[in-house]
Parts: C-alpha cells; sequence; structure tokens
C-alpha cells in the first residue's frame, strides 16, 4: 500500500534543501514515522502548517522505497497558542521531545497518542499551571511505557505510605525516579528526592483519575516535578533537552 492515511502529529522538524522539511510524526496506530514534506517552506505552501511543531491532523503519506513523503493534511488543530506563551511552549516542547524518543515505527499507542493531544489541549486552552498539566503527562506517559508508578504503597515493604509514619515536619516519604516507586521513612535509604504528605496525596490522585485531577485544586511542588521528571527521562534512552528550558 504505497499510500497511508493516519491521524498524528509532528514531534520533530528539520529544514532539508531549500524548501523542504523533514518531520517526525506519531500516529496513534504506526507509531513513529519520519517524512519529508516537499515544498512546504514555499509561501503558500498547502503543506506549511502541516510541517510545523504540534500540528495534528489527518495525514495522507506515500511511501515509495523506503521513503515517505506528505501528499496532504486535513488539519485538526495546531495548538497555536502555545506559541504566544513562553511557558506553555517550553512544557509542550518537552511533551513532544519525550515521545520522539519514546515512540518506535510500528508501534501502536493509541493512549499515549490521546494522552499526549489531551494534555496540549490543557496547556493551550487551558488555565491550570502548566507544571500541573506536565505532572499528570509524565504519570501517564511512564505508566503507557509500562512502569507504572508505585504511590500507594512502599516500593520495599508495601505498607501503606500514607497516613504518614514520619514525625511532624519531616517527608513524608521519598521518591525513587529510577523506579518510580514511592518509599516510606522507615525503610529510606539515602534518595535524595523527599516527598511531603501533600506530594503523596497529589500523586495518587493523578493515578487516580489522570488529566481529571487537574479539575481539582492542587499544586505540584518543586520536589515532586523534579522528581517525575527524572522519572520520565530514566525511561528514555536519550537526553531531553527541552527539559532544561522548563519554566
Ligand atoms: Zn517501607
Amino acid at each position: 500500500m504505497p499510500q497511508i492515511i493516519t491521524n498524528a502529529i509532528v514531534l520533530r522538524r528539520a529544514d532539508y534543501r531549500d524548501n523542504d522539511r523533514m518531520i517526525t510524526l506519531f500516529s496513534p496506530t504506526l507509531g513513529r514515522i519520519d517524512a519529508l514534506c516537499r515544498g512546504c517552506r514555499r509561501q503558500k505552501s498547502p503543506l506549511m502548517a502541516a510541517s510545523e511543531l504540534f500540528c495534528a491532523g489527518e495525514y495522507v503519506l506515500y511511501t515509495s522505497r523506503e521513503r515517505v513523503t506528505v501528499v496532504s493534511c486535513q488539519v485538526t488543530d495546531t495548538y497555536y497558542g502555545l506559541r504566544a506563551d513562553y511557558e506553555k511552549l517550553s512544557h509542550g516542547m518537552y511533551a513532544l521531545e519525550l515521545c520522539a524518543a519514546a515512540v518506535q515505527p510500528d508501534q501502536e499507542n493509541e493512549r499515549l497518542f490521546l494522552l499526549l493531544l489531551r494534555s496540549l489541549a490543557h496547556l493551550c486552552y487551558g488555565d491550570v499551571p502548566p507544571r500541573r498539566v506536565t505532572a499528570v503527562f509524565l504519570m501517564g506517559f511512564v505508566s503507557l511505557l509500562g512502569f507504572r508508578p508505585q504511590v500507594a504503597r512502599c516500593a520495599r515493604c508495601a505498607e501503606p505510605v500514607l497516613p504518614s509514619r514520619a514525625p511532624e515536619g519531616a517527608p513524608a516519604a521519598s521518591f525513587d525516579p529510577e523506579t518510580g516507586g514511592v518509599i516510606c521513612p522507615a525503610c529510606r535509604a539515602g534518595e535524595t528526592c523527599r516527598l511531603s504528605e501533600s506530594d503523596v496525596l497529589y500523586m495518587q490522585a493523578i493515578m487516580k483519575t489522570g488529566l481529571e485531577s487537574l479539575k481539582s485544586p492542587g499544586e505540584c511542588s518543586d520536589e515532586l516535578f523534579e522528581a517525575l521528571r527524572k522519572m520520565a527521562e530514566a525511561r528514555v534512552d536519550m537526553p531531553v533537552r527541552s527539559g532544561k528550558l522548563l519554566v
């Protein structure tokens, strides 16, 4: 089948020759696809929007001798509002880069595709702080890669982490980003990510309701956000450069 029609979103782009661009698409059914977008940098090219980061739509692709070319795209959303807000943009870029590092060719992952699109919609059109959206995205991201964070019980002794057994004012638990597990104070052994009781409750709420948790008030602490970033970045094989730009 030389012609493929698939929903997809642009994760990466790189200019190529005078007017062309190579784009990396994420398709829910076909995984990662590297495709050539011919002439898309010419003024008035019908493929101009289709070759931009964040562009989501129904792509028509033509394959011949291992090369994939974009024929056309029915755009559904470009998440244009992200470009007007540096903070939102940096979080959106981070989500794209994590997906580009994790998604493989010919690998179906419809749930990750939906999580990415819904997270971008919350970033673009919602008014909750971007790091709250990214926290939900990161926990869903590692879960869908097969590394569901263990947040209800201690990853070592399996006792419930809450109610806290820590003395008042002390961290309620630690977090091991390598395994994605919360560790109770009794089992703690040098983990540097300390979590308060509200951090643990916050993670538990995210694991229960995902993006729905954004409807309730809450705050993602700096410590928790850093812990979740380390957890997600430990699951992909390459450095995630845009993480450094996060605000
Ligand atoms: Zn324990």
